[in-house]
């Protein structure tokens, strides 16, 4: 009887494949353990099992696995189902899908480079031989491909072998982000077992009566352990309480009667606070209970909270519910930059239960928190992080909270998986039969939409936290103080006068433009060019600090130009304003305030974001200017006033989702005003201060944003009455871009029933080279998604059996809002 597995590849092909393996092997396999296999020209894959079989492949012959990597499954059952959910969902390989979910440190192949972990020495009996001779590689070469292992220990299986020197923190895998935590292995000691019971201790005191100081070490040993009974001692403390020498410790375990051990501190350690004790104001426990009764009936609800009404708080209570009955509870945030300040407020008052886990971390800070959570060990109750925390293996998950549910950047678009973190996770949610709370003081119109038809339940906090008024909102009418002659460059009167007044009473003042850059163009005044990049088809933003022009989409740069490229007019004018004008305004209006600029320019670096926020909660900055960054979630004490520049280019974008997502910035913006006692203000330039959602946003009228959407939604046939599948191709030949293009948008209008848009050129047809054409396919709630988008791929699949379209590069985004 022949045996064999199916083995997904971190790849994107679209299918399984089948290995032989011997009886032993399948007695010993399961789903979820992942298996060195040899796949194409001599290349070593880490494959993963996902089903085991009798059934010889009819195609090919199966090739025997190369070697079994792990004891027990690192992936649950629930994960392999999911992946194959988002393979079909969001219309991608299976293979993509456990590429992107597993951290790469558990993906070993051929090709990987593996290099020293800094820090690390080894003692006598930590490293086996094998162990020990990689080790030594490293010490003379830098780095090593897995390929060049096989030949230092000529040997095949060494898969496992660097897994476990990952695992000893030996060796780490080369990658982009620099390693940040130097893992410290600290030594402890403790007394040979056979002394712990009291009669054995005085006769131990009484061997060592001759030997004082050795005495006196032991006596001290007793005293820290009486201490705290089950805290570990340290060498150091020993050495420090004792006021004894290394040496005498050294005797003591040499005489066997202490031992030395070692224990890796945590990477990622925190300490909590005992003074993090709260309780729920009246309205929070409202809130908590409804979302409890919530819960009994629906799977997902929706908290739509008001910000600073304290949504945190109620999250947290409901934490501990969770994990006091055992449960695994996953918090998803939009950003990874927000983990900070909520990492703080979680350890503070769940201490070392919270792990973090996101794609900043380095590859054996990942697989760490991935061990804790498949071990569902005490340090990974709660994990926090952005949307890949998605992919850990829960083993008991019991509640996922996704706050700022509405944020678009809980969608992936680049590279495959394009999935939905929050969408997914109700998913996975589902699987598990746990609950989902969304959190939101402007959700989605999706999410409202599922209140609305009774699948999610909704509990709202419509008061800020203390009882402190929601900001008050001003709205200025820049057509009027332009006429009036009432500006100084982007500033209104009333606006500079409002942000004096706040830094006189010593509060701070945010400002908020979406665009960075000085402006987002230049233009020769006197023939109208306008320089753009030479590779993608958009004007190149001004920089003045830097004098530059620069790309927005890919790397390129030159010099701001003295004169006109087109004509030599020297007549050169920048138009439109980003945040580095403001902030050079600034510093002119307010020459003695400390003006900052946070947007993606001024946060590059690993903590370039975390290090202007803690200036801006020091209240070194008085003033900062930022773009939709800030509209995300933080929390800041001390800001007496919102400004928002120009409302008016949020409002005239060309997306469907335009107008909600106006809503939701200038909300969440107006937001950050006014938290702690006092009530704040905000103040909004705008050329259309009768516009319908500048107005529901001054009225804090979320219902009827929501209701005028809907209608427009309906209306034009988008989210939520339709479903979208976005077809992007690519090509550097304009013409045989067009004609595939052409070709695919015929044979699926023809194929499918339901509305099928384009080719349309983007408003951005081109970057870094490629011409770029989009296809739109609307899927009306009614119709048959699977089947539709089984259909979708069948088509892609025929194109690219035609030889002259095969080079075009074509990406599918479903929902890709
Ligand atoms: P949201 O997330 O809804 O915008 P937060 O949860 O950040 O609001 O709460 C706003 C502020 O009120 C925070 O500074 C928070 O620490 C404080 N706060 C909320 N609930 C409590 C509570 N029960 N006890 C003490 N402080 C609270
Ligand atoms: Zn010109
Ligand atoms: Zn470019």
């Amino acid at each position: 009887m022949p045996y064999f597995i199916e083995v997904i590849l971190p790849l994107a092909v679209p299918r399984t494949f089948t290995y032989a393996v011997n009886e032993a092997e399948y007695q010993f396999l399961r789903p979820g353990m992942r298996v060195a296999v040899p796949f194409g020209k001599n290349k070593l894959y880490t494959g993963m099992v996902k089903t085991l079989h009798q059934n010889p492949p009819l195609l090919y012959a199966a090739k025997e696995i190369d070697q079994i990597l792990d004891d027990t499954p690192i992936v649950t059952p629930y994960q392999l189902q999911h992946w194959q959910w988002i393979a079909e969902y969001y219309m991608c390989t299976i293979g993509e899908v456990y590429k992107s979910a597993l951290p790469s440190g558990l993906l070993l192949e051929s090709e990987t480079i593996i290099s020293a972990q800094q820090g690390y020495s080894p003692d006598t009996g930590d490293l086996t031989d094998d162990e020990y001779l990689i080790y030594e590689a490293l010490q003379n070469q830098s780095a090593l491909k897995v390929q060049e292992v096989t030949a230092i220990l000529n040997k095949k299986t060494i898969l496992p072998i660097l897994n476990r020197l990952i695992s000893k923190n030996v060796i780490s895998l080369q990658e982009a982000v620099s390693e940040k935590y130097k893992p410290k292995k600290i030594r402890y000691v403790r007394l040979q077992e056979e002394f712990l019971k009291e009669e054995q201790l005085n006769e131990l005191l009484e061997l060592l009566s001759r030997a004082q100081k050795q005495r006196e070490v032991v006596m001290q040993y007793f005293q820290l352990q009486a201490r705290d009974r089950n805290k570990p001692i340290t060498h150091k403390a020993l050495l420090e309480a004792s006021g004894s020498t290394a040496a005498t410790i050294k005797s003591l375990v040499d005489k066997n009667i202490l031992e030395e051990y070692y224990i890796e501190e945590d990477r990622v350690s925190f300490t909590g606070s005992a003074t993090a004790g709260f309780a729920l104001s009246e309205k929070q426990q409202e809130a908590f209970l409804a979302i409890k009764a919530g819960f009994e009936t629906h799977p997902v609800t929706l908290l739509h909270g008001i910000t600073s009404s304290g949504k945190t708080e109620v999250y947290i209570k409901l934490i501990e519910e969770y994990i006091s009955s055992g449960k695994q509870v996953l918090y998803l945030l939009p950003e990874i930059a927000l983990t900070t300040q909520l990492v703080h407020r979680l350890t503070a008052y769940f201490g070392n239960k919270v792990a973090v886990f996101h794609s900043k971390y380095t590859n054996n800070e990942r697989v760490e928190v991935w061990q804790q959570v498949l071990q569902g060990s005490d340090k990974a109750q709660v994990v926090i992080g952005a949307r890949s925390a998605l992919f850990l293996p829960f083993e008991s998950l019991g509640l996922i909270v996704i706050d700022e549910e509405h944020e678009q950047t809980f969608k992936q678009q680049d590279p495959a998986p394009r999935y939905h973190a929050r969408d997914a996770a109700i998913v996975l949610a589902h699987a598990y039969g746990a609950k989902v709370l969304l959190g939101s003081a402007t959700p989605s119109i999706e999410s409202y939409t599922n209140v609305q038809s009774g699948k999610y339940a909704l509990v709202e906090m419509k008061e800020r936290f203390g009882k402190v008024l929601p900001p008050e909102i001003v709205l200025i009418d820049l057509k009027d103080k332009y006429k009036r002659k009432q500006m100084t460059g982007h500033f209104s009167d009333t606006l500079t006068e409002a942000i004096a007044e706040t830094l006189v009473l010593g509060k701070q003042v945010i400002l908020f433009q979406n665009r960075r850059g000085f402006s987002p163009w230049v233009e020769c005044m006197t023939c109208g060019h306008v320089p753009q990049c030479p590779q993608c088809d958009v004007s190149l933003t001004y920089y003045k600090y830097k004098n530059q022009l620069r790309c927005h989409y890919c790397a390129y740069h030159i010099a701001m130009p003295t004169h006109c490229h087109q004509c030599h007019s020297t007549d050169i004018s920048t138009k439109g304003f980003g945040t580095e004008q403001i902030e050079q305004e600034l510093k002119m209006l307010f020459p003695a305030k400390n003006s900052w600029r946070m947007d993606q320019d001024t946060t590059r670096g690993k903590h370039g974001y975390e290090k202007i926020i803690d200036a801006f909660k020091n209240r070194e900055i008085d003033i900062l200017v930022g773009t939709q960054m800030l509209a995300k979630g933080l929390h800041f004490d001390n800001v007496g006033m919102v400004g928002i520049l120009n409302a008016d280019n949020m409002l005239y974008q060309p997306d469907f989702r335009a107008f909600e997502r106006a809503y939701q910035m200038m909300v969440q913006v107006a937001g950050r005003a006014g938290r702690k006692n006092d009530r704040g203000m905000v103040y909004i330039q705008t050329y259309n201060p009768l516009h319908n959602v500048i107005r529901q946003v001054t009225e804090n009228d979320y219902e009827g944003m929501f209701r005028e959407q809907l209608y427009e939604r309906h209306n034009f046939k988008y989210p939520p009455y339709f479903r979208m599948v976005r077809i992007i191709l690519k090509h550097k030949d304009y013409e045989k871009l067009k004609n595939g293009a052409m070709w695919l948008y015929n044979v699926l209008a023809q194929q499918l029933n339901i509305p099928v848009l384009g080719p349309e050129e983007p408003a951005i047809s081109r970057i870094r080279n490629e011409y770029i054409r989009t296809i739109m396919v609307k899927i009306p709630l009614g119709a048959a998604l699977g089947t539709t988008k089984r259909q979708i791929q069948k088509t892609l699949d025929s194109m690219d059996a035609i030889a002259q379209y095969r080079s075009i590069k074509v990406t599918v985004n479903a929902d890709p809002y």
